[in-house]
This record gives C-alpha cells, structure tokens and sequence, in this order.
C-alpha cells in the first residue's frame, strides 16, 4: 500500500535537504510534490487542499528545531499531520454495551462485509467472546451460504435465514436467540448494492434503529479511490457509523482511500483487510501507516 506516495514523498524531502530554513519559496515545490503524490494516490481533491494548507501552516509557524534539519522538519510536519488525518491513536472495538453487543456491517457489494464479518467473528474468538454471525442479505441468492461458510471456516456460531425472511425479521430472531443464548457479540451482515440507492440505505437505517449496534462499521474497499470519499459520505450521512474495516490493502497501491474516508466520515478507521484468508484482518495502526507512506 502506498509504494508510490511513499516514494514519490521521498524524492520531494530528497531535495527539501540541505536548504536553511523552510520559508514559503522553499516549502512550495515540495508542498506540490506532495499534493501531486497525494492525487497519484488516489486521495479526494478536498482532502488533499486541507491537508496541504495545514501542513504549509504549520511548516511556516515553527521553528526549525536544531536537532534536525529542514527536509526532517518537514517530513515530522507531515508525519503528525497524517497520523492526524489518520485518526490519531489506534481505536479498537468499543463493545462495552450489556452483551449481546451488536455490530452492523454496512458497505456496498462486493466491498468485503461477508469476508470481513467472518474476519472480525475469528478476531472476538479469540479474544474468548462468544460469537453468533447472520446474514440479512436476502437479495443474492448465494449470501446466507456464503456466511455460513465463512462462519463454519472460523468456528463461529451462524444464525441461520432465509431469502423468504425480511432483513427486519432476520433481525429479530437472531437478536433474541443471542440474548436468550448469551452470546457477547451478534454480528449482522447485511445486503449491499452495486451503488448507494435509497432503498438500501432504508433498509439498514431500519436495521440500526431496531438493533441499536455498539459498532456500525462501514466497509470499503480500498481500491474504490476517489469514489471512496462520495460512498463514505452517503452512509456516514444515512447512518451513525462508528467506524470504518478498510479491505484489500494487501491489492493497493495508492491507498488514498484511507485518507478520503477518514476525513469524510469523521470516523476512526479500526481494521484493515490485507487478503482474502479469515485471517487476514490488522487492528488500524494510523503512526504503522502514516510510517508507511513516508517509507
Ligand atoms: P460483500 O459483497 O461486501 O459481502 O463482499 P465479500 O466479502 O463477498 O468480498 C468480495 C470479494 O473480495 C471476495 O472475493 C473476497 O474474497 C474479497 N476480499 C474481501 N476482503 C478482502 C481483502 O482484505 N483482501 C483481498 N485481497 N480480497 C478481499
């Protein structure tokens, strides 16, 4: 993730070195540099503008500090400011909610909610939880099986349903069958559609309404690029997500997505899908990543 940014940042501090002092004359090309890595990158126009004048901002205010030279002044500056834009501190679930505590996964199709709701029932497991998974995709045909697949490949307990079943139905039984079970965690896949169409978003407003999850994590694929920041805004505006599972990073080489969503939804990014096998799944490390990008 993020080969291409990270060197093409590397050439801009390269020539940043060996300069006195950074002032507006000297930050400016590096500054575009920057901005032309973060568009290679693939990270939202917007995004990018704010990003750059905070980073010109601060770059001016400061003081060089003595112990390093302008271009690692630079570069520090761009550093925190990613690790900002990032989110900060790492943020793991926040499942303190009297048990059964729910997580909604919502994403378009083919984002990787199923693989990743399989991911994340693993990562509970083994944090000794007990875990039941369902599917309210009744749509594509193949959904419900595809879950329970998933579910049987990572010992997780499946509720099971049917196409004949309303999501809202769906719902119901495996929230009561979780309580009456005692099962700490009930993760709900849900349907997602090629595009954000008004229909789905109901639907799963619906869904949290009645659910009411510690978690809604929005899922996105990391290869969507620039239309990462417009699908991010249509569920962030539709439904209070809470946080964001970023998938198939191990397949992207720009990885602006990362910045795009987090700036849009306001919402930590938590996991990282980095392959197809269920265990696949990194807890979001935004200084691992920031480091990342800066190589
Ligand atoms: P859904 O329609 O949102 O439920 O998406 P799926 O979970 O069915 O995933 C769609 C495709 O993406 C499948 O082929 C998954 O194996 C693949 N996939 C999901 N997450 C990842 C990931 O982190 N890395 C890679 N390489 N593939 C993934």
């Amino acid at each position: 993730m993020f080969e291409s940014l990270s060197e093409n940042l590397q050439a801009t501090f390269k020539e940043l070195r060996g300069q006195g002092r950074l002032t507006e004359d000297n930050i400016k090309d590096a500054l575009r540099q920057v901005r032309r890595a973060l568009l290679e990158a693939d990270v939202a126009l917007d995004v990018v503008r704010d990003f750059i004048d905070r980073v010109k901002e601060r770059a001016l205010g400061e003081q060089v500090r003595t112990s390093l030279t302008p271009g690692q002044e630079f570069i520090s500056i761009v550093r925190e400011e990613l690790i900002t834009e990032l989110g900060g501190a790492s943020q793991g679930l926040e499942l303190r909610a009297q048990p059964p505590a729910v997580i909604l996964m919502a994403g378009l199709q083919g984002s990787g909610k199923t693989t990743s709701t399989g991911k994340l029932a693993r990562y509970l497991l083994e944090q000794k939880k007990r875990v039941l998974v369902v599917s309210c995709d009744v749509y594509r045909p193949a959904a419900i099986d595809q879950l329970k697949t998933v579910a049987e490949a990572v010992s997780a307990d499946f509720h099971p349903s049917s196409p004949l079943q309303s999501p809202a139905q769906i719902a119901d039984a495996a929230l009561a069958v979780a309580r009456k079970e005692l099962y700490d965690v009930l993760i709900v896949d849900t349907a997602g559609r090629q595009t954000v169409d008004e229909k789905m978003m109901q639907e799963i407003k619906g869904l949290h309404d009645f659910l009411k999850p510690a978690e809604t994590l929005f899922v996105i694929d990391s290869m969507t690029g620039q239309d990462a920041a417009k699908t991010a805004a249509a569920f962030g505006d539709a439904l209070a997500l809470t946080g964001v599972v970023l998938t198939k990073v191990d397949g992207d080489a720009r990885g602006g997505a990362a910045l795009s969503v987090r700036k849009v939804t306001g919402k930590p990014i938590k996991f990282l899908g980095v392959g197809e096998k269920l265990e696949a799944l990194e807890v979001f490390h935004p200084e691992r990543l920031a480091s990342r990008i800066l190589g």
